[in-house]
């Protein structure tokens, strides 16, 4: 196919998934248990912005013409990289499946994608649509199955040429030694994080707990890029803390499906148990737990949301991922401490700042090791913003055109130019 023509049959799967968007949404939620407002009002419309915005490429990539040193022409191809595979988590399925997919087929690769174990649903149904789409059979492959089973074959495969993961840092790195003792194929990685959130005391405070809760608490806290680590100056430490809590305490859990609810279950009962235990940590170590900290009911893997406050940089809750409703408060001083404190992780992935002085905006956004900043903001995603990790969260970026071009090989194509002026 041409890239034009790649670029249609995709707009056509995203007009698909626009029509079928109520299902998708409701499918979404049974799955993974977020709040039907989210999957109907972010995940789907969101999917279908970035796999709009990345079908765009399909005609608009070309090489260059190279100034050689010598009587030559020479230019560069870029060609697709041939059999991509994906392996994506339960998070952000319909999201995840979208950022992975679209980009290997526009650049022209076949994809074979294997959804996390809990969530396969809507990437079933969305295999369905691209049939529909007519996006031609073989070219987007979806394999359910396991990880150490279907995903480790994947990985180790002699026939994929390109591996793109998003998961655990302790995954990321199987797969990148799957990669090394193979074919050697290339891997984008998108993997863990304990991102700092840093609160400056000269922030409005309302803003600074709106701009934590919902770094945090969105998607039941299940987000890569989750503020969990939320280092708050000591001018408005405690009043942060009082109208953290009062915010955690008043968030509406329940049934995902019902109108109102902002928080579902947690995905599974083995990350509900995880959670549970980092609670708990948190309480033997001495964080001081300020609301929440159990489980809601009896049934289903509900949890309050939960606030520690005085949380140290050596416990377990402020290193290591929790992936759940728990917000740790840290207090610091001057920017110097916090800069230091907040780069010292194995993890750059995302980072946060409130403040109303540039300066200092400026200057913490270049000091802090992290592949995406927010100032005044977070969560904030779109096609057009490369997203990805520094150290141990990541290798490469996903969306934008470097989403692309991951999937591409760059050819250069020299000759000889005789008799003519170079
Ligand atoms: P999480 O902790 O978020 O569930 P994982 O890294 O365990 O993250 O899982 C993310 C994805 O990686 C899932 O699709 C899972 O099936 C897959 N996976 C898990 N273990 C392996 C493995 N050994 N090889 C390849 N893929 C794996």
């Amino acid at each position: 196919m041409t890239g034009y023509a790649r670029s249609r049959v995709l707009h056509k799967l995203a007009d698909l998934m626009e029509e079928r968007l109520e299902e998708l949404a409701a499918i979404e939620t049974l799955d993974n248990g977020k709040p039907l407002s989210m999957s109907k009002g972010m995940d789907l419309p969101g999917s279908v912005t970035i796999l709009r915005s990345l079908a765009g490429w399909g005609d608009k990539i070309s090489g260059d013409t190279c100034k050689v040193n010598g009587p030559y022409q020479a230019y560069t191809l870029y060609e697709p990289i041939g059999v991509a595979a994906a392996i994506i988590p339960w998070n952000f399925p319909i999201a995840s499946l979208i950022i992975k997919a679209a980009p290997a087929l526009v650049a022209g690769c076949t994809m074979v994608l294997k959804p996390a174990e809990q969530t396969p649903l809507t990437a079933l149904f969305i295999a369905a649509l691209a049939k529909e789409a007519g996006i031609p059979p073989g070219v987007l492959n979806i394999l359910p199955g396991f990880g150490p089973t279907t995903g480790a074959a994947i990985a180790s495969h002699m026939d994929v040429d390109k591996i793109s993961f998003t998961g655990s840092t302790e995954v990321g790195r199987l797969i990148m030694e799957a990669s090394a003792k193979s074919n050697l194929k290339p891997v984008t990685l998108e993997l863990g994080g304990k991102s700092p959130l840093i609160i400056c005391e000269d922030a409005d405070v309302d803003i600074a707990v709106e701009i934590a809760s919902l770094g945090l608490f969105f998607n039941m806290g299940q987000c890569c890029v989750a503020s969990s680590r939320i280092f708050v100056q000591e001018g408005m430490y405690n009043e942060f803390l009082r109208k953290a809590s009062e915010k955690a305490r008043n968030r509406v859990v329940g049934d995902p499906f019902q109108a109102g609810v902002q928080q579902g279950p947690q995905v599974d009962e083995t990350q509900f148990k995880k959670i549970l235990g980092y609670i708990e940590s948190g309480k033997t170590e001495g964080a001081k737990l300020l609301t929440g900290g159990k489980r809601i009911g009896e049934a289903g893997y509900f949890i309050e949301p939960t606030v520690f406050g005085d949380v140290k940089d050596d416990m377990k809750i402020a290193k290591e991922e929790i992936f759940g409703p728990v917000m740790s408060v840290l207090r610091f001083k001057s920017l110097d401490e916090v800069v230091k404190r907040a780069n010292d992780t194995m993890y750059g992935l995302a980072a946060g700042i409130v403040t109303n002085d540039l300066n200092v905006a400026n200057r913490l956004s270049r000091s802090i090791r992290a592949g995406t900043i927010w100032i005044n903001c977070y969560h904030v995603s779109d096609p057009a913003l490369p997203f990805g990790g520094y150290k141990m969260s990541g290798i490469g970026r996903e969306q934008s055109l470097q989403a692309v071009l991951n999937y591409m090989q760059l050819k250069t194509v020299v000759t000889p130019v005789h008799d003519s002026p170079w």
